[in-house]
């Protein structure tokens, strides 16, 4: 299953968090369309609202009120073909002997069968295939035979896979990331608490700073009076594995993740796809929204670069048509880039046009798109993409497509231009990338521009050592 999503957890001094973490979800409300849901604590109990919808559906009149408590969770989903189910809608949340737990996940665990295999085996009744909840037995077991801190390690150290998480223990919320810090969390302050969050666009959102990153492998526990927050390195690994596509494509341009804002990134990508790769042309136009800080960080460096090119928004966006993904089928994704983009053509007729979007999958938007632009009366259609090509699937949260599916995994550029009927064709290098970002290539997850994962996953490369956990052993050491 892959949870691409987004997630929150709040802790405030003396009001509700309901209305808060209502608020940050819809500032994650492009992480995750299929399901949004919040639970709050109030001391005594949980209190649950979780449906399928987009958040400004999910909660009607009423349904904020009853969520009593300071304290709380939230998370929005993302849809996935196929798996369209409201049994995966989160948070998560369980009734156990040593009390409640709620728990948000946005990333995807390589080894939860295994986990789930050994729990089902010793009595653990589960509800879902989805990974989320295979994390909140487990943790539940561990909490059973240690305090909060150990039993959040122990679980870590039997789960391998990207996984940000926000978990409310009764009236305590925490927020964990995984070792190699694949997925984004962030902590904030408010004026009267305290917010964990996928993207920093939350936390401005309620008029909050932005304190940091939480680290790869941190435990970050919010006190429950929302006056502060304990911090415990619970796992510690020489190499991250960030997502590049968060910054690609993914998160919010203005949210800043791993120190750096997204816009920026965007922009100084397109810089480098000029430097890379720039080609002359009468007009340089982004596809909305996707492309629109890479095209203009293009058309930028090739102006200062002194080409005579001219930066247009040459393609309408319909807005209220959904992200092209959740089409199922080929012709309905066809379709569904027919109405959500449209030329004007004064800007495109007679012209030599570059396109520039942030990464082709399928192929669908840019074959699409190329014929559009011609029957608008194009002379050239060139299509700069700033990132590399995707050869392998996502295996980490991100919901892409399967190896056969994605048109740059067996063919050249150079047939991927034919294919799409492209006049030239150039995507960034991965070098551009981490340059761009800061890091190493080995503290990026670049499985799927390389086909070598940071994880160990059954079938796949790894580009490095990795230690899948063995599972089997559930008594906690002393020294634990
Ligand atoms: P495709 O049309 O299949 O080549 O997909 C490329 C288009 O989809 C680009 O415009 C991207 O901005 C967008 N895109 C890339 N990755 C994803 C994703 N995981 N989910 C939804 N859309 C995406």
């Amino acid at each position: 299953m892959h949870e691409k999503c987004g997630v929150v957890g709040i802790a405030l001094e003396d009001r509700d968090a309901a209305r808060p973490l209502y608020y940050s979800l819809y500032a994650l409300q492009h992480r995750g369309q299929e399901s949004a849901g919040i639970v709050t604590h109030d001391g005594f109990q949980q209190h649950s609202h979780v449906e399928m919808g987009l958040v400004g559906d999910v909660f009607g009149p009423g349904d904020l009120e009853s969520l009593n408590g300071p304290n709380g969770i939230g998370h929005v989903r993302y849809p996935t073909a196929g798996s369209v189910d409201s049994c995966c809608a989160q948070p998560f949340s369980v009734s156990f002997k040593s009390g409640s737990l709620g728990l948000s996940h946005n990333g995807n665990l390589v080894n939860a069968d295994e986990i789930r295999d050994e729990l089902a085996g010793l009595g653990h009744a589960f509800t879902s295939d989805g990974d989320t909840e295979v994390i909140a037995h487990d943790l539940a077991r561990n909490l059973l035979e240690a305090d909060l801190v150990r039993a959040v390690k122990r679980t870590m150290s039997r789960i391998h896979g990207s996984y940000a998480l926000t978990i409310m223990h009764d009236d305590t919320v925490m927020g964990v990331r995984d070792p190699e810090g694949n997925r984004p969390l962030c902590i904030g302050e408010l004026e009267d608490g305290y917010v964990l969050a996928s993207e920093s666009a939350a936390i401005d959102t309620l008029d909050g700073e932005l304190v940091r990153d939480v680290e790869p492998g941190e435990l970050v526990v919010l006190h429950d009076d929302g006056t502060g927050y304990d911090s415990y390195q619970l796992v510690e690994q020489e190499n991250t594995a960030h997502c590049f596509f968060e910054h690609v494509y993914f998160a919010r341009p203005d949210s800043t993740i791993d120190e750096n804002l997204v816009y920026e990134v965007r922009r100084e990508l397109g810089r480098a796809l000029w430097d890379e790769s720039g080609v002359e042309s009468d007009v340089v136009l982004p596809v909305p929204d996707s492309g629109r800080a890479f095209a203009s960080g293009y058309a930028e460096a090739a102006q200062d670069q002194g080409a005579d090119i001219e930066f247009a928004e040459g393609l309408m966006k319909n807005r209220y048509v959904g992200r092209t993904f959740i089409m199922p089928t080929q012709d309905e994704r066809e379709r569904a880039v027919r109405l959500k983009l449209n030329p004007i053509k004064s800007t495109i007729e007679g012209k030599t046009v570059t396109i520039i979007d942030d990464s082709i999958v399928r192929g669908t938007t840019s074959t699409q798109l190329i014929e559009l632009l011609k029957d608008a009366g194009a002379e050239e259609v060139h299509v700069r993409i700033g990132a590399p090509e995707i050869i392998s699937p996502c295996y980490m949260g991100i919901d892409m497509a399967t190896r056969e599916e994605l048109i740059a995994a067996d063919r050249t550029t150079e047939e991927i231009r034919d294919d799409i009927k492209a006049d030239s064709l150039s995507y960034l290098s991965i070098d551009a990338i981490a340059e761009t970002l800061g890091e190493g290539h080995d503290d990026l997850c670049l499985g799927c521009v390389t086909g070598q994962y940071p994880y160990d996953i059954d079938g796949e490369e790894t580009d490095r050592e990795v230690d899948r956990p063995v599972i089997g052993d559930q008594t906690i050491e002393a020294d634990d």
